[in-house]
């Protein structure tokens, strides 16, 4: 626990945490090989810059408190321990160094810099992890302004209250642990305007029309790790709606992944639904097909998984449910398909008079 966290990152063996703590700290050494291309001497230093530039726009602490991670305890140096993010971890073995930007895991023995760490925490490869940093860096102060500003709508509008009413969400718990909002329609450019964003970042960003109108016009909102979903409060609309790009991970997994049992709702209105019954190892899919990653982050360790899935009319989500169940079967984990009401999803479960008790029959009763 001693060993200093430099130390410990240079005796790494792998090429890529060496690469990017060397990138870090000697901008001068071993970086030629990490360049997509065959740079010239210029290009290759005008990229070492544009990297060290992401990374000072986003300290690795910063990213990772965004990634719902959260220290457990102080170390000398302004270091901090805490579970570590790339895998189960029982007991804090992930030491992060604000000052110098780097994190290293005495479980799993990775360790790096913050384009390290979206490498490994997103699974994808270096190139890909720095266009989903700078997606980030971009994105995401923008959009914690747009949430503010939703989440102030949320109060002020009666239609909001009586939509959420009739989805049963009562609680103002839920409400602020989600971070709901609204979209009234008016207001979102102006105020966004006068925040310093040009309309044209907030268009291409996906938040207003091209004639300027807010894009989650009559929507209530939830704010994603980086993206919101939109859901109408008209028929007038199409019911959902997302910002271009992905959906992310499953919905703050990290306050989920502790849990030995895990449950899978398809939407937020039924994770809503069941959180404010009490059930915090619950989780959405936002949808009944997992991508990869939610896949990834749902296999990454030995659980029990509790798919309660729409049971619609037509029957794709219990057969999405099926062959996920199969699918999770060949990994370290234990699926088990809710048998919700024909008819049913957990919303509609809670809307109609269910309650947390025949909630967890419900879930005793699952198979695998
Ligand atoms: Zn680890």
């Amino acid at each position: 626990m001693e060993t200093s966290l430099q130390r410990v990152v240079l005796a790494e063996d792998s090429r890529s945490d060496r690469n990017s703590f060397v990138s870090t700290h000697h901008p001068c050494l071993g970086f030629r090989r990490f360049l997509p291309h065959a740079a010239n001497q210029g290009e290759e230093s005008m990229n070492r810059k544009a990297l060290d530039e992401l990374k000072q726009q986003i300290p690795l602490l910063e990213y990772l408190t965004a990634q719902e991670w959260r220290p457990a305890r102080a170390l000398s140096g302004g270091r901090w321990m805490g579970l570590c993010p790339l895998h189960t971890d029982h007991k804090p073995s992930f030491l992060v160094d604000p000052q110098k930007s780097l994190f290293y895991c005495y479980g799993c023995g990775r360790g790096g810099d913050v384009i390290r760490f979206a490498e490994l925490y997103h699974q994808v490869t270096f190139p890909q992890a720095l266009s989903l940093l700078r997606e980030w860096c971009g994105l995401t102060p923008l959009l914690h302004s747009v949430v503010e500003f939703y989440r102030l709508q949320l109060h002020r509008r009666n239609e909001a209250a009586i939509y959420l009413d009739q989805r049963g969400i009562h609680s103002p718990e839920v409400i602020e642990h989600m971070r709901i909002g609204y979209a009234a329609g008016g207001g979102l450019r102006s105020w966004l305007t006068q925040l310093g964003y040009p309309p044209s970042v907030l268009h291409s960003a996906g938040l207003i029309t091209q004639a300027g109108y807010d894009s989650y016009t009559r929507r209530i909102i939830f704010p994603l790790e980086s993206n919101l979903y939109g859901r109408s409060i008209t028929r007038a609309a199409p019911p959902h709606r997302f910002l271009p790009g992905s959906k992310g991970g499953l919905y703050l997994w990290e306050q989920v992944r502790r849990y030995s049992e895990v449950i899978v709702v398809e939407g937020l209105f039924d994770y809503a639904v069941v959180w404010q019954a009490g059930f915090r190892n619950v989780t959405c899919s936002l949808g009944n097909h997992l991508n990869a990653r939610q896949f990834q982050q749902l296999c990454d360790g030995p659980r029990t998984v509790y798919l309660a899935f729409d049971s619609d009319a037509n029957g794709s989500g219990q057969s999405a449910a099926q062959s996920m169940s199969r699918r999770l079967c060949a990994q370290s984990v234990s699926p088990r398909r809710v048998p919700l009401p024909d008819g049913h999803d957990p919303n509609s479960f809670f809307v109609q008079g269910g309650d947390a008790r025949q909630f967890q029959r419900l879930l005793e009763a699952a198979l695998p």
